[in-house]
């Protein structure tokens, strides 16, 4: 199957990510020092600042909207396993480009071929940069005194039920009310499947403000809400020539549907 590939426009979604409660995202402990905190948070190499990776955010919004759309779409039962056989992780991915072009789930996340050919892989549709503090976050976790950089730490014990020995260890959080900026990217590649696509990504988007960013979710941390600052998107033309192409921008996701316009009548 020959699949269109071409780019015909982007659709740009930027505001603000919130932690409305402590979110732990972990970082590996390789380059720690004996003594320090036992679970520490991901941290940007070069200003130390916390942040969240594209990744951990693009991971969440796809094994959230896999869930979702799991009894309407049959083929996302479809499990592989890309953990080891001891530690086996069953995610769905499709093992080709055609079946990839009609999943729900592959065509915007991306899937890799299941035999180990680069040639069949459907590479996303959508971008998820990392997220960085706001200039005002960091000013303001600059003042807090918890003796960690921007952060602070939970203390969390378990008790063993039987013998009552208790399991104490400190988690880093970055505390609650920081902002991250997000920028989210939609390459617009098929007009029949824009609007479907926005409709799930905005699912996943909400589904995680229902859910939890990052580690220990279920004990209350990584709450987080979302605030649209812009939505625009754009032809290819207008990127090319900004007099002829067409862009369109709008406030909110509900009025998605404005974005979509601007790529109608453009033949495949
Ligand atoms: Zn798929």
């Amino acid at each position: 199957m020959n699949i269109n590939r071409n780019l015909l426009g982007k659709i740009v979604l930027q505001g603000l990510l919130k932690c409305e409660t402590g979110m732990h995202i972990g970082a590996s402990k390789e380059n720690i020092e004996i003594g320090a905190i036992d679970s520490p948070v991901v941290r940007d190499p070069v200003t130390r600042e916390p942040y969240i990776p594209g990744s951990s955010l693009k991971g969440k919004l796809r094994a959230l909207l896999e869930k979702a759309l799991s009894s309407s779409e049959a083929n996302l039962l479809n499990k592989r396993n890309i953990g080891t056989p001891k530690n086996p992780v069953e995610i769905h991915v499709c093992n080709n480009q055609s079946e990839a072009f009609k999943c729900k789930l592959c065509r915007i996340f991306g899937s890799t071929s299941g035999r180990g050919e680069g040639n069949d892989n459907f590479p996303s549709r959508l971008i998820v940069r990392d997220l960085y503090l706001t200039n005002e976050s960091v000013e303001r976790l600059s003042d807090i005194d918890t003796g960690l950089l921007y952060t602070e730490w939970k203390f969390e014990n378990a008790i063993d039920r039987v013998t009552s020995a208790a399991n104490p260890r400190q988690i880093e959080r970055v505390p609650r009310g920081a902002e991250f900026g997000f920028e989210i990217i939609y390459n617009v590649e098929e007009t029949t499947q824009i609007k479907d696509d926005l409709k799930n990504i905005r699912l996943a988007l909400d589904l995680l403000q229902l859910d939890a960013l990052g580690g220990h979710g279920s004990r209350g941390y990584g709450k987080v809400s979302l605030k649209f600052e812009k939505i625009e998107a754009m032809t290819v033309d207008y990127l090319k020539n900004k007099t002829t192409g067409q862009y369109a921008s709008v406030n909110s996701f509900d009025e998605f549907e404005q974005l979509i316009k601007i790529f109608n009548g453009k033949t495949l």
